[in-house]
């Protein structure tokens, strides 16, 4: 029964709202509140914040140019839940051409899924394995809204340490044992990890399959970056070294190297849970738009996807490398940062643990630069510490600019 009160009775009540009790783990997103938080300035800011591509290098001409021989009355109706079917043979066309995919695992066409970007594949994984109190296990530092969106299906989240090859799968037992029963879900963002750039070893991926397979725990493979290599040699998806396997269940987005804004992702996951995941995603949507997914198809059709993924990994290197460079060159000896061979992230931790970049935060915006603080990206607030910058949104002079103003904002920061 409700205790609000009803409108005729009353406008004001000084009862509680009766919320669910997994209102409380809604736990919200730093990084996505942070484009609201800077809405509110009106100065020039270098925005090295939110995880988004350059708006100048996103394909928006194209799009508009293709709106128009896709838009009809047949696609601006409800489409398949799943997918509309062009995009999924678009998509699989794509995929066969452009990674070693093995033929037994894309064979079956029924392994994709399409879904409104990359967050509801999350949502729909982590709602179809966790139960409340189940154990999951991410990355730390990981992506906040992953591990938010295992919060909110009310999982006890435990945070396993991450170096420069990745997760410290070697780490596992321990914290089984800790813990005292395995993780429903292991959440892995294994390539250009998201926030710290880091790529997992082959042998790490090669153990943490074991040790999913010894506790039949689903491996949530998070990987929305892995197009995006720009130097190093390329390792296997998880997907990929284990093919047709049912405990992973793989999240992919088109948001990084096509556009965020198109809200378009999909799931390469075992055909046996697809049925589940068509139900989960009615709940929620119905189906992805339609309009969206023609577009896409077209695109992918025409060949657009080779020459933009081409040109973004030719920029993001240069900017990569401005960004690094600036940061040696500004702060030295007084923070270490990753090198990441792809994907749009450094993470910089200042060996003085005493900064902490909660606290620097207003002191950069004032001088006109954003970040995201390190304790957004571990739900014990860990890493008080460190940042992550994007280096993909600006072109190299802003980042040469965005630099020097947080080097003033730290030399003010500490004067304070
Ligand atoms: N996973 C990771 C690791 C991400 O960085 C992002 C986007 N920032 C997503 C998932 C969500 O992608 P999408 O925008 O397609 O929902």
């Amino acid at each position: 029964m409700s205790t609000v009160s009803s409108p005729a009775s009353s406008s004001s009540s000084n009862q509680a709202l009766p919320l669910a009790t997994r209102a409380d783990s809604l736990v919200g997103s730093v990084i996505d509140s942070s484009t609201t938080l800077l809405a509110a300035y009106t100065h020039d800011i270098v925005k090295f914040g939110m995880g988004a591509p350059a708006p100048d290098m996103l394909p928006s001409t194209e799009f508009a140019r293709i709106a128009k021989s896709v838009f009809s009355p047949e696609s601006f109706t409800y489409g398949e839940t799943q997918g509309e079917p062009v995009l999924i043979d678009a998509l699989l066309n794509y995929l066969q051409d452009t990674q070693q995919i093995p033929e037994e695992h894309f064979g079956n066409r029924e392994r994709l899924v399409i879904t409104s970007g990359g967050m509801q594949g999350l949502d729909l994984g982590f709602k179809l394995f966790v139960s409340p109190g189940d154990l999951v296990f991410c990355e730390s530092p990981t992506y906040t809204n992953g591990s938010a969106t295992a919060l909110s299906y009310e999982a006890e989240v435990v945070e396993v340490p991450v170096d420069h090859e990745g997760m410290q799968v070697d780490e596992l037992d321990e914290l089984v044992a800790r813990a005292g029963r395995a993780p429903k879900v292991i959440y892995t963002i294994p390539t250009f990890q998201n926030p710290a750039g880091v790529t997992m070893s082959l042998e790490r991926r090669q153990r943490l399959l074991e040790f999913a397979h010894r506790h039949n725990s689903v491996i949530l493979e998070d990987n929305p970056y892995g197009t995006l290599r720009f130097s190093g040699e390329s390792i296997p998806t998880l997907s990929q070294l284990s093919p047709n396997d049912p405990l992973i269940f793989g999240v992919r987005t088109f948001s990084k190297f096509v556009a965020p804004g198109l809200r378009i992702g999909w799931l390469d996951i075992d055909p046996e849970i697809r049925g589940l995941v068509i139900n989960a995603k009615q709940t929620m949507d119905t189906c992805t738009s339609v309009p969206t997914q023609h577009m896409v198809a077209q695109w992918l059709n025409e060949g657009g996807a080779n020459d933009h993924v081409d040109y973004l990994r030719g920029a993001y290197l240069e900017r990569k490398k401005t960004m690094a460079t600036g940061l040696e060159a500004l702060f030295g000896d007084e923070v270490r940062s990753t090198d990441p061979d792809g994907g749009f992230f450094l993470w910089v931790t200042f060996e003085d643990e005493s900064i902490n970049t909660e606290d620097l935060m207003p002191v950069a915006l004032e001088e006109g630069v954003a970040y995201i603080p390190g304790p957004a990206f571990s739900p014990a607030g860990a890493f008080t510490n460190a940042l992550r910058l994007c280096f993909a949104s600006n072109a190299p002079e802003r980042i040469d600019e965005g630099l020097q103003r947080l080097r003033t904002a730290v030399d003010k920061y500490r004067n304070q």
